[in-house]
């Protein structure tokens, strides 16, 4: 059985359609004729530009049924009674407190979605296509590795890789994936999600913390918070049903943890949930960094929000409050308040554009993200507000702070660094092994 580029089974020996691109995947066990993308992703190829889905309703659930429904109903009280200039000033003194030094940090890396194939079918999605779609792709390990080259050339420490859920691509293809990154393109890997990780176990047919550990030992440096969306079920079921719950999120992001692996945590808001939802989820994760915290082996770095972009995605004309400037200011100085155990809170420039993400700077956030080299999850969404260095560092000036570029785990850049820190005696103990 011979797997295409989009996924799904060709005869055995296929030759190639015609007009495809050469093959240049080299010799894998799984995926033998897999070729580079064929047809790139078009707006006009979106799910959500075909298909509408009737509006569910949504009905939060009673705040004294909830988890942490004490500290709810407190924060609850707090936003009602507090000025948004107000909580902004309680979160920036807070901010100063974990970080005088004055500092705003980002990271110099490149996003690679490695394919787009995905079964789960979240409404929220602009990015995925469905399996026999013909825009549909999985990159070759040698179209990947060019890109990290390109990316190394200016300066990236790091990639972020992500991908569909998708279930043709078993375990081996990932772990060689990563094998061949270190051995011939060797730099910091945060990749894949919680709900990555669970459709890999699914397909490996093995339980998730082994899967972990074999993603961890091929190479997988941290993991990034993505797949969070909102860690409510019940909102769960309104966006994204077929997705893992907030329980099994959770228990991920600690197991890799537990084999000392740093990962991060998110939140997309204003997908029609309420405010106590919102909470709600601040307040898992940082019991679930407590718990990390005490194992004293990986924990959550940091915490990243941003809202909800509809376009092109089957949500696009619902009726839901989107969230507004404010609430993404409150939404950023109300996390640096209640995840007192989180050391960063990073803006989202490339949802909330530059001048927003300036003002979070005073909002409680101290991290600018990433200047991403290449992004296509959120402007698959026509949302696209990627800049130069010259520009973040700017903008992170002109609010009254020093930029400084870093590594995944908050280290700053220093003259002379061969490389990321936190990965190099990984790298070279994963070089020893590699035959
Ligand atoms: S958000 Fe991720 S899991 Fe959901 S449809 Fe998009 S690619 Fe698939």
């Amino acid at each position: 059985m011979v797997i295409s580029a989009n996924g799904f089974e060709r005869g055995p020996g296929a030759a190639p359609q015609d007009g495809a691109p050469p093959q240049e995947q080299r010799s894998l066990p799984i995926l033998q004729s897999a070729a580079p993308r064929v047809n790139e992703p078009t707006n006009a190829g979106s799910v959500g530009a075909a298909r509408r889905v009737e509006q569910p309703v949504y009905v939060p659930p009673p705040v004294h049924t909830r988890p942490h429904a004490a500290e709810i109903a407190h924060w609850m009280d707090y936003l009602g009674r507090t000025p948004l200039l107000e909580i902004g000033a309680q979160a920036d003194a807070l901010r100063r407190q974990k970080h005088p030094e004055g500092v705003v940090s980002y990271i110099v890396d490149r996003n690679i979605n490695y394919s787009n194939l995905c079964v789960t079918d979240c409404r929220f999605c602009a990015f995925y296509r469905r399996p026999k779609d013909d825009e549909a792709y999985v990159l070759s390990y040698e179209e990947i590795g060019r890109k990290i080259d390109e990316a190394k050339a200016v300066g990236a420490v790091q990639i972020l890789m992500q991908g569909g859920h998708n279930p043709y691509l078993p375990l081996d293809w990932y772990l060689e994936l990563l094998r061949y990154i270190k051995e011939q393109h060797p730099i910091h890997v945060h990749g894949f999600s919680a709900s990555e990780v669970e459709m890999m176990a699914k397909v490996a047919k093995l339980p998730v913390d082994e899967v972990l550990r074999q993603l961890h030992q091929a190479g997988l440096d941290s993991m990034p918070g993505a797949g969070a969306e909102v860690l409510v079920d019940a909102v769960r079921d309104f966006i994204a049903p077929k997705k893992i719950d907030s329980a099994r999120w959770l228990e991920i992001h600690e197991a890799a943890h537990e084999i000392g692996m740093l990962t991060t945590a998110t939140l997309m808001y204003g997908v029609g949930e309420v405010w106590e939802d919102r909470l709600e989820h601040v307040l898992k994760l940082r019991a679930a960094q407590e718990r990390s915290l005490g194992r004293g082996a990986g924990h959550f770095t940091a915490f990243i929000t941003w809202s909800f972009q509809p376009s092109l995605t089957e949500m696009q004309d619902w009726q839901i409050d989107l969230g507004t400037g404010m609430d993404y200011l409150k939404m950023t100085a109300l996390s640096r308040l209640v995840l007192d155990n989180f050391e960063n809170v990073q803006v989202s420039y490339v949802t909330q554009g530059p001048k927003m993400a300036q003002i979070a700077l005073r909002f409680g956030a101290n991290d600018f993200g990433s200047l991403m080299l290449e992004e296509n999850v959120v402007s698959a969404t026509g949302i696209d507000f990627i800049m130069p260095e010259r520009e973040i560092c700017r903008i992170i000036e002109d609010a009254g702070f020093r930029p400084a570029r870093r590594y995944q785990d908050y280290r700053l850049e220093q003259a002379g660094d061969e490389g990321c820190p936190c990965c190099r005696r990984q790298h070279q103990e994963l070089m020893g092994s590699v035959v």
